[in-house]
């Protein structure tokens, strides 16, 4: 309420013509959590919607996604501060799918939240099963209950970004012109990664995989991936519990690669060269990554499948 009344305030003397001083005196005053633009507040539930965001909004809205960047927004704890944050946000873009497990307790404004994927709710994947496990500082989670990655089944984050274009058109109406072409700029390119997946489909039946988390049901059904997963992290050194899991997969499931979320480290490499297995990355960009943005990176994991699965 505060920040608002605050904000009201030092828009009205921008308009009055006095807008450096006036901006100099809102970083001064506000509060970390509160916006400084003057601009919409969109507050989004991970990286992928921070990118899609603003993609299609440009400078129209302020998008701003909190968790750090070493945790998995799934599974972060926001702090008081992100959850006034989210509670004063104009827009509120939600990946959905049970993504952000923060969201069960917390009490968001019902008019401003979006959920992102709602268009295929009746396509979730549901997981039962799921060993308890932890990575990261957000403690132990598990797996189970509904697969949220959803976004790596690029027709699923077609869906996802006409759900963000909806939301901000109507959040920013002045702005819808440009709002939708970038939003059919950003579904082509979605569309070309679909379509070089839906290619490379054809080669992968032929390979059985193993995942190193189980975050892929969605790109393995969309892409008629056989693939199994065990529960490991990539910088995590494999000790021979972790090698017995994966002898045990492998038993029934004769993976010779295993896809990663993240770069492996060298040491695992070379344990799983010494039972057949090649390693290749394909990262879902849940947070945001230490070089290039969404569409490199997703580019970058199609072509290290396509060269792998030549
Ligand atoms: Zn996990």
């Amino acid at each position: 309420m505060k920040t608002r009344t605050l904000l009201f305030s030092f828009l009205a003397i921008a308009l009055a013509g006095c807008k450096p001083s006036a901006e100099k005196a809102a970083e001064t005053a506000a509060a970390p959590t509160a916006a400084k633009s003057g601009k919409p507040q969109v507050l989004v539930a991970n990286y992928p919607l921070q990118y899609f965001a603003q993609r299609i909004a440009g400078d129209a809205v302020e998008v701003r996604f909190l968790a750090p960047k070493n945790e998995d927004p799934a599974f972060w704890q926001p702090d008081e501060a992100a959850i006034t944050a989210f509670q004063n946000a104009d827009l509120i873009l939600m990946n959905g799918a049970g993504y952000s497990k923060w969201a069960d307790k917390i009490t968001l404004p019902e008019s401003k939240v979006v959920d992102t994927s709602a268009a295929f709710a009746n396509n979730f994947i549901e997981v039962r099963d799921a060993t308890t496990h932890s990575h990261g500082p957000g403690g132990e989670h598990s797996h189970n209950g509904t697969a949220f990655t959803t976004w790596i089944d690029f027709k699923q984050a077609t869906m996802q970004v006409q759900a963000v274009s909806d939301a901000l058109a109507k959040l920013v109406p002045a702005a819808k012109d440009s709002i939708s072409k970038n939003t059919e700029a950003l579904q082509g390119e979605l569309e070309s990664l679909d379509a070089r997946m839906s290619t490379l489909s054809r080669r992968l039946v032929q390979y059985p995989l193993v995942a190193s988390h189980p975050v892929y049901h969605y790109m393995a059904r969309r892409y008629g991936l056989n693939l199994k997963s065990v529960l490991w992290e990539p910088d995590t050194v494999l000790d021979d519990t972790a090698l017995n899991d994966l002898k045990g997969i492998l038993a029934g499931h004769r993976a010779r690669w295993m896809i990663w979320e993240g770069e492996p480290n060298k040491e695992n490499v070379e344990k799983l060269g010494t039972l057949g297995i090649q390693s290749v990355v394909f990262d879902p960009c849940g947070n945001v990554p230490a070089s290039g943005d969404f569409m490199t990176v997703m580019k970058a994991n199609i072509d290290a499948m396509e060269n792998a699965f030549r």
